[in-house]
């Protein structure tokens, strides 16, 4: 079978010569953008504009996806929204019980108690927080899940992203209690998105995608995986997992061993 390759006429990007024959030299990405550029007389329907409105969006971001799909993809698309707005609504005031009760039963410990190999994990923590991937302001409306170890919520509260009330921080153990609370339904659309942060130590070697990782360090050091991650849908997002390690002073940063983005 023939493979052959050229570029994107539109974005220089390789593809495989099938796909720049079907799209007029384009790669898939920008066959769909050319695809979905409405003409300037292009108007929604009565129906769509009403439910668009009442959802508190913005009705021009579905100018494309109407002239590109169709009105009643449009429909399909809003009704799913509405659906994830429903589950919101009923489960936001839940969540937002559950969180404060986790941290009446455990309190985080101050900086002050904190052996000093776990006092080295705060700064660590804290420089990860601060390069999040921030979400994107389409997807304002959402309750926004910060998953962290206890001992670095105060540095969570402090760094993630302040004084956003979409906010929650819970444990990776409550986070786990809290998805046996309430169980999304497939296929609806996200109404939350997670984020987490985690520092291993011990690393667990059968952790996703660490299998067959070099993880060795000189002799008298103790390697840490630490991990951030971000999901805002069952396909959307990603982590990155950096290898640290630990002399019985001092932390230091080694290498990134993994990343995965969708
Ligand atoms: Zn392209």
């Amino acid at each position: 079978m023939t493979d052959a390759q050229t570029t994107c006429t539109t974005c220089g990007a390789l593809i495989r010569q099938i796909t720049a024959d079907r799209n007029q030299g384009l790669c898939v990405p920008c066959d769909r953008r050319a695809a979905a550029i409405p003409p300037d007389d292009f108007k929604l329907p009565f129906e769509l504009l009403e439910r668009i409105e009442a959802l508190g969006a913005d009705p021009d971001r579905f100018l494309e996806m109407t002239w590109r799909d169709g009105v009643s993809y449009t429909l399909g698309f809003l009704e799913k929204i509405e659906e994830s707005d429903r589950l919101r609504d009923h489960w936001a005031p839940i969540l937002l019980a559950f969180a404060k009760q986790c941290r009446l039963d455990a309190p985080p410990p101050s900086s002050a108690a904190l052996a000093p190999r776990d006092l080295a994990k705060l700064p660590i923590y804290e420089a990860s927080i601060q390069r999040s991937e921030r979400l994107p302001p389409s997807r304002r409306s959402e309750a926004l899940f910060c998953s962290i170890p206890l001992l670095a919520i105060p540095v969570a509260l402090r760094c993630w992203p302040g004084d956003d009330e979409r906010t929650v921080v819970l444990t990776p153990d409550e986070w786990d209690e809290w998805r046996k609370i309430y169980q999304h339904p497939d296929n609806a659309f996200w109404w939350f998105a997670h984020v987490w942060w985690r520092i291993d130590d011990p690393p667990d070697p059968d952790a996703p995608g660490m299998c067959g990782k070099n993880l060795t360090l000189p002799e008298g050091e103790t390697p840490w995986l630490v991990t951030s991650g971000l999901s805002w849908g069952a396909l959307a997002g990603g982590w990155t997992t950096e290898l640290w390690s630990w002399n019985g002073t001092s932390a230091r940063f080694v290498k990134e061993v993994g990343r995965a983005y969708s």
